[in-house]
């Protein structure tokens, strides 16, 4: 192990597959590549496109917007915007309720969406705001929605982010508690009558991904019902609870919303990643045993059979240049990061370093299992760990996020979004061809033999 790395930090790294601390608090000056509370929940609810989402604090935090997480939309544009109550020294000292009335007045008289969110960040966590009284205000005033999420990002990580979202949401099914529903349907919380359908839960429609993984659903002749939160209203989310199955693409942001809609209205659920051509064919397999009849099945397998077929002659082409290739990989969560590892092992490269923001112990020992041994695999990492891996392993490619990607840069290293940004789809068949694609551009690109000559370093 590198000598620089902090005593406290060595119980978070395994270098022979050994067990992993993970899903603690990050350690107090560690600059860790994790988000905060905040980030979290708007990753999962900022993609539900009719919502308005307000944030009540400094403006720096509204700079977490569809900007950087740019999920697409068949509709409503309104979610692409980002409103702040724009909290100032002033506010601070007395208080930032009346400026947060104010806000919700307007969002009222010029918007009227279904719901808003207001999303209480760090300042308004210390001075204490009533966020939760003014919005019950509003709703009396208006009639709409109003869901308050405190998500101060001191008060934990990302995963309490995403339970905080899945609350939110829960809030947002139930009718008893909507201001804008009859009387006849504030009735006691009665079980739904169950269609023949499912949920797609952790999908956030990056460059139109829930749209591919819905067309191959339909040719199955799988009705979707909601989806949780790419491309999704109002309306469509309050139809989940009449679902049959919860199929969880993001397990690391939903599956807590997977266990909360079980408990409260007796959904199933299963895991399904739709990355890479082994991850996809299965989840369409697994879904397709536990709701579909033999005819659907059986379009099931010609669908599978017809897409792989494709899929492989378009990446033949691409597989010498990657062969015997090293990748480094930190993303947000566990089972993605193993899809990843299975991606490259199918294109001949080998996982030299596999991280996460947010993984589980289950999925780190997944990870072990399928990763060649000595790869270097750690939570919740610093930008110091991963530079120092990614030298003593000689990654040739870096795939992770919008954090991860200055730090290839300047190492001179290739490097793949597969986060938020990405521009092009990555799930499905035909997500494995962009992702080849993408990963034989940067990888052979000649650009980083010219930044490793120059000699840039980040030490
Ligand atoms: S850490 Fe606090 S101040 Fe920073 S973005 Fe998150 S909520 Fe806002």
């Amino acid at each position: 192990m590198p000598r620089d790395i902090l005593e406290e930090r060595r119980k978070s790294i395994s270098l022979a597959g050994g067990s992993l601390d993970c899903d603690k608090a990050s350690l107090a000056g560690a600059v860790s590549q994790r988000a905060c509370v905040y980030c979290g929940a708007r990753v999962v609810l900022n993609p539900i496109t009719d919502a308005f989402h307000l944030v009540h604090g400094p403006i720096g935090c509204a700079s977490y917007t569809w900007d950087i997480r740019g999920s697409l939309s068949a509709g409503s544009e309104l979610y692409r915007q980002s409103f702040s109550t724009d909290l100032r020294e002033r506010d601070i000292v007395f208080g930032g309720e009346a400026k947060l009335r104010a806000g919700l007045r307007e969002i009222a008289e010029i918007y009227r969406p279904p719901v808003i969110f207001i999303y209480a960040t760090c300042v308004v966590g210390v001075i204490g705001d009533d966020v939760e009284a003014v919005a019950r205000e509003a709703e009396k005033a208006y009639g709409i929605r109003v869901i308050v999420i405190q998500s101060p990002g001191f008060a934990g990580h990302k995963s309490l982010g995403y339970r905080l979202a899945g609350e939110a949401l829960m809030k947002l099914l139930s009718p008893q508690a909507d201001p804008a529903s009859q009387p006849q349907a504030r009735q006691p919380q009665a079980r739904q009558p169950k269609v023949r359908g499912l949920n797609i839960l952790g999908d956030y429609n990056l460059a139109g991904e829930m749209w591919i993984i819905k067309n191959y659903y339909r040719e199955i002749g799988l009705p979707v019902i909601a989806s949780f939160t790419g491309d999704s209203t109002c309306a469509e989310l309050r139809k989940a609870p009449t679902a049959a199955l919860n199929v969880v693409q993001c397990a690391g942001s939903m599956t807590y919303l997977a266990k909360r809609l079980e408990e409260e209205y007796g959904i199933p659920w299963i895991k399904a990643s739709f990355f890479g051509l082994e991850d996809t064919a299965r989840a369409l397999r697994e879904t397709v045993d536990l709701l579909g009849s033999a005819e659907e099945r059986s379009r099931a397998e010609a669908l599978i059979a017809r897409e792989s077929r494709r899929a492989e002659a378009a990446i033949k082409p691409y597989l010498p240049g990657l062969k015997g290739k090293k990748a480094a990989i930190f993303v947000g969560g566990g089972f993605k990061a193993i899809s990843l590892i299975r991606q490259f092992r199918a294109l001949g490269l080998e996982t030299v370093l596999v991280g996460t923001q947010t993984g589980q112990k289950e999925e780190y020992e997944v990870m072990a299992n399928l990763a060649s041994p000595g790869t270097v695999i750690l939570d919740d990492a610093n930008p110091s760990e991963l530079e120092a891996f990614m030298r003593e392993k000689g990654a040739d490619i870096l795939v992770g996020g919008v954090k991860e990607r200055p730090l290839a840069y300047k190492l001179g290293v290739a490097f793949c979004d597969h986060n938020h940004e990405r521009q092009a789809p990555l799930a499905g068949f035909v997500g494995v061809e962009n992702f080849t694609r993408e990963i034989d551009l940067t990888i052979n690109s000649p650009v980083w033999s010219y930044v490793q000559a120059a000699g840039v370093t980040l030490s």
